[in-house]
């Protein structure tokens, strides 16, 4: 491996390694029959065994330290792969293969423990996971913050200070907000039973107007709505819940900005280090922004209105703009994942500081439940009900996403900034997401964003498609100027 070229024919070895392994994950999730969890847990461990000894390779090592990069394509893959490298040769292959193993046997066990409300089940192998991670982080860290060495393979050039500080200076004018849309009249939720069939036909057509890719992409079901894969195979996932179809359609519009931004990437990076998302941050940015700044527009909640006439006849809301308060409705609730635009940044904030402590050694399984409710409590002013409605609700911590949960709030940070740069260089946006078209934005997107894939380090990506640096100012502009009008404050 002493070329460029070398080095470059053994990453995508690797990478279309890794998108096999990516897309078991996705067959765990949505077709595996439930009595091949034993045999995948193993399928799936001699397969990170594989990886985990390419992605260590001395060769690639010795490659690295003598390639140059002739250009700045180049010089982009060899920072991902330097960077990888370094991160893979401190985490022991012992490390990396049991935690393989162990992950999908965690996954399963909180989806028993959530459905049968029992977090005492859950907590042998919650501290099995926390175990590892926090070793992984350690290993990683080397004396520094092991939350931050996990937070790294997620986000990487932030830290969990710089996080905190975001979230101190967000969290007084959001729990404002809050405070004075909860004191305003609630508009009327939609009510009604809505068939899964017309759900799904439905979300197929949102997915084909911001531009979902079908030739290179499915949908299917499963439990929790997900992306997977990049390049020329790129699914996602979605759930009904036949009373509430915002469920389906905000999932799907929120998968398809993640699925845009891999099948956006130019086709010229496909397996290679820089042809994905470059950070979690940056790709929630896409999510949030086809869900929520175009998704939740009043524009498209207009033209949503009149599609949701069509396939399921007379709504309980009386016309369009009661459907765009509907769709906007800020109340009381427990589950992040339902959470309006208001309150999830507030979910995240309390991971964060749950999931930091874990990791830091500061918190441990067993109090977690206790700590949750106290913290829910305090930040949302009503008690917990259930497990599920609090620290089983979400599948992260089973499967060892520690350090994740900032991702999303940095997602809808970054969204503010690409919102407020669209909409200034697009003067017809709102006309055209009123005739359902998300065109002109996603083009707008793709060309300023998702082509580039992981060219350019996250916040370099973001400054590059807005013209400024990010920070939360933007986000925080833009909901309180929709929510003061929306619930006239
Ligand atoms: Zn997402």
């Amino acid at each position: 491996m002493s070329t460029y070229t070398d080095l470059m024919d053994f990453a995508r070895q690797t990478e279309a390694l890794a998108q096999i392994s990516g897309r078991l994950g996705w067959d765990q999730q949505t077709v595996m029959p439930r009595g091949a969890n034993a045999q995948r847990s193993e399928e799936m461990a001699a397969l990170e065994d594989v990886l985990h000894a390419r992605r260590t390779d001395p060769r690639l090592g010795e490659g690295l330290q003598q390639a140059e990069a002739r250009d700045e394509v180049e010089a982009a893959n060899l920072r991902e792969l330097r960077r990888a490298y370094a991160r893979h040769t401190k985490i022991p292959a012992r490390l990396a293969s049991e935690l393989a193993r162990i992950t999908p046997l965690a996954q399963t066990a909180w989806e028993e423990a959530r459905h049968a409300g029992d977090v005492a089940a859950f907590l042998p192998w919650l501290s099995q996971m926390i175990a590892l991670r926090r070793e992984e982080g350690q290993a990683i860290a080397e004396g520094g913050d092991p939350y931050d060495a996990l937070m790294a393979d997620y986000e990487p050039e932030t830290d969990s200070a710089t996080i905190a500080a975001t979230f101190e200076r967000m969290r007084p004018r959001l729990v404002a907000l809050r405070a004075a849309i909860l004191g305003a009249d609630t508009p009327p939720a939609l009510a009604g039973h809505f068939p899964q069939e017309a759900q799904l036909r439905l979300a197929r057509r949102l997915a084909e107007h911001f531009g979902y890719d079908f030739t290179r992409g499915r949908i299917d079901l499963a439990v929790h709505p997900f992306s997977s894969g990049s390049g020329d195979d790129v699914r996602i996932t979605t759930r009904v819940m036949v009373e509430d179809p915002f469920n389906c359609l905000y999932s799907t519009l929120h998968e398809v900005g993640h699925a845009a931004y891999e099948q956006g990437v130019d086709a010229a990076h496909l397996l290679t280090p820089i042809g994905r998302g470059v950070s979690m941050g940056v790709h929630e940015s896409q999510s949030r922004i086809y869900e929520n700044q175009l998704g939740r527009s009043r524009a498209f909640c207009h033209w949503l209105h009149g599609a949701m006439v069509q396939e399921f006849g007379a709504l309980s809301v009386p016309d369009a703009e009661a459907f765009y308060a509907a769709a906007n409705r800020v109340t009381q609730g427990y589950i992040r994942t339902e959470a309006d635009e208001v309150q999830y940044n507030l979910h995240i904030m309390l991971r964060f500081d749950l999931e930091r402590a874990l990791i830091r050694g500061q918190l441990e399984a067993r109090d977690l439940e206790e700590a949750w409710n106290t913290r829910f409590e305090a930040d949302f002013g009503y008690p917990v009900d259930k497990p599920a409605n609090g620290v089983l609700q979400d599948v992260h911590w089973s499967v060892g996403l520690f350090g994740y949960f900032p991702t999303y709030a940095l997602g809808n940070i970054y969204a503010g900034c690409l919102y407020q740069s669209l909409s200034a260089d697009l003067p017809d946006l709102a006309q055209d997401l009123a005739r359902g078209e998300a065109v002109a934005a996603t083009a707008w997107l793709r060309t300023r964003l998702q082509r580039f894939g992981a060219l350019r380090g996250p916040r370099d990506t973001i400054a590059h498609a807005c013209g400024f640096a990010p920070d939360e100012g933007p986000l925080m502009d833009y909901l309180e100027a929709k929510f003061s009008e929306l619930y006239k404050l």
